[in-house]
């Protein structure tokens, strides 16, 4: 066993959150380890995660121009797809990325090692026969899709499963309802597979406004996507005819019965992430996890162990690419860069769901605000409309917008809005809320005519 000193941080995890904190930690001078499992950089946003699901998104969007094209005078004739084409460009992209990634850390003299790490010591982690100990640790290791414990469970794939398909299913349910397996379900469908969905509540997207969930919801069923709600499933078996998902109603719902749905050839499970802490030695090292194995962090990404911190999904705070790159760059900012008390504001974080239409939703659902202001003192403005495209087109895919505003001087809290544009429209609004927005500085801000966008500082 050798014992490696050379490093002022080891970061455990070479995904979103690992990188960004080596990266800046570098800038200013540190000697930096990355240390990553796979010989591939990038962690899930970049291999299975938002890069890949992105680029099927686009593919469904084209789907759908291509198929109302006529209605713009355009004769397309016969359009077919081909999954394992898309699937092997998308593949080579990802690879590009993944040498931009590897150029990114030689460029600033960071080491990297491939193995896995477990702690053995404060401050002190082993890969292979190396131990490396430094002053600073980052656990940024991230999670991994959750299979269930049920019967014929391993029938089905995960969302990394779903990205190794190089043919399209053409029958597929997808058990879940959070934002992944409303994702994949709506690329599938506008790809042309027959989806059903399977929602252990009567909605989708719960942690979502109440606008956005019944919309979403609509949206699929328009598209032609079956939701079975308050389905509990049992498990999973493969018949001749192909594999069948069984389901218990849910707990007060009037469907307790077994119910038997299928054939399909495809069953995805989408119920959630869980954090790669299990293996990690985290007891040795002196660092807490919570119940859930998810990594304690106090709002400056401290562990309970000194000089080891955790960003990114392994926190289980806003899973998501920008706040753990955020979290990582601030963290990095604080210990390397002398920026006293620098950390992540984890408030009101802009996030997208690639359905179709797109999701966007930054604040305070209404609900979430009647209980931290009080009824009397909430006050929301919707529009429901059919954007411009659609007003030469037979089939129409409505937009849905909402602002959440409290307090006498109707400060904007929430901002949730569906329809196409509704992806990049949301980031800039989402610097008004930050910045604290009123109502006022929307109504006083002039409109793009003709947008989708003005709605939102039209709303009266
Ligand atoms: C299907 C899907 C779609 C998504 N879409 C979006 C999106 O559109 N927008 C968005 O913002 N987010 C999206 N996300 C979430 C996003 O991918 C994550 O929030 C982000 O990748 C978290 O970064 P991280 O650094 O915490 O972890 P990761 O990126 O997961 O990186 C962790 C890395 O640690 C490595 N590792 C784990 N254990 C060890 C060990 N013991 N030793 C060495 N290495 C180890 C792993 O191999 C991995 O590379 C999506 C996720 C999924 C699954």
């Amino acid at each position: 066993m050798t014992l490696n000193t050379d490093y002022d941080l080891i970061v455990i995890g070479g995904g979103s959150g690992g990188l960004a904190a080596s990266q800046r930690a570098a800038e200013y001078g540190a000697r930096c380890l990355v240390i990553e499992r796979e010989k591939a950089l990038g962690g899930t946003c970049v291999n299975v995660g938002c890069v890949p699901k992105k680029v099927m998104w686009h593919a469904a969007e084209i789907a759908a121009v291509t198929s109302g094209a006529d209605d713009y005078g355009f004769k397309l004739g016969d359009v077919s797809h081909n999954w394992g084409a898309l699937v092997e460009r998308r593949e080579n992209f990802i690879a590009r990325l993944n040498g931009i990634y590897d150029r990114n850390l030689s460029n600033k003299d960071i080491d990297r090692v491939i193995g896995t790490a477990r702690f053995v010591g404060d401050r002190t982690v082993q890969v292979g026969d190396t131990q490396y100990q430094a002053p600073h640790v980052i656990i940024a290791t991230g999670g991994e899709p959750v299979v269930p414990d049920l019967p014929g469970a391993e029938l089905g794939i995960d969302s990394d499963g779903f990205f190794a398909l190089t043919d399209r299913p053409r029958r597929v349910a997808v058990i879940g309802s959070g934002y992944i397996a409303i994702e994949l379900a709506g690329v599938l469908n506008a790809l042309g597979s027959e989806v059903d969905v399977f929602s252990r509540t009567d909605t989708i997207l719960r942690s979502l406004d109440p606008m956005l969930q019944l919309s979403a919801l609509k949206a699929l069923v328009d598209h032609g996507v079956v939701i079975n709600t308050h389905s509990n499933t049992q498990g999973l078996q493969q018949q001749d005819d192909g594999l069948h998902v069984t389901c218990a109603g849910a707990e007060g719902s009037d469907d307790d019965n077994g119910t038997d749905h299928g054939p399909y050839d495809t069953v995805i499970w989408a119920i959630g992430r869980r954090p790669l802490t299990a293996d990690l030695g985290l007891d040795a090292a002196g660092v807490k996890a919570n119940g859930r194995g998810y990594v304690e962090v106090d709002p400056f990404q401290e562990t309970s162990a000194p000089g080891v911190y955790a960003v990114g999904d392994v926190t289980g705070h806003v899973e998501l690419t920008p706040v753990a790159i955020a979290a990582g760059r601030r963290l990095s900012d604080r210990v390397f860069g002398g920026m006293e008390g620098r950390h992540l504001d984890y408030s009101n974080i802009p996030t997208v769901i690639f359905a179709h239409p797109p999701i966007g939703t930054v604040g305070l659902t209404e609900p979430e605000a009647i209980d931290q202001f009080g009824l009397d003192a909430v006050k929301v403005y919707i529009s429901n409309f059919n954007p411009l495209y659609y007003g030469v087109k037979e089939h129409k895919v409505p937009a849905s917008m909402k602002l959440v505003c409290a307090g006498d001087d109707e400060k904007i809290v929430g901002i949730h809005i569906t329809g196409d544009g509704a992806d990049e429209i949301l980031q800039g609004f989402a610097v008004a809320v930050k910045m604290g927005a009123r109502k006022v500085d929307f109504d006083d801000t002039v409109a793009i005519h003709p947008t989708s966008a003005e709605e939102l500082v039209t709303l009266r």
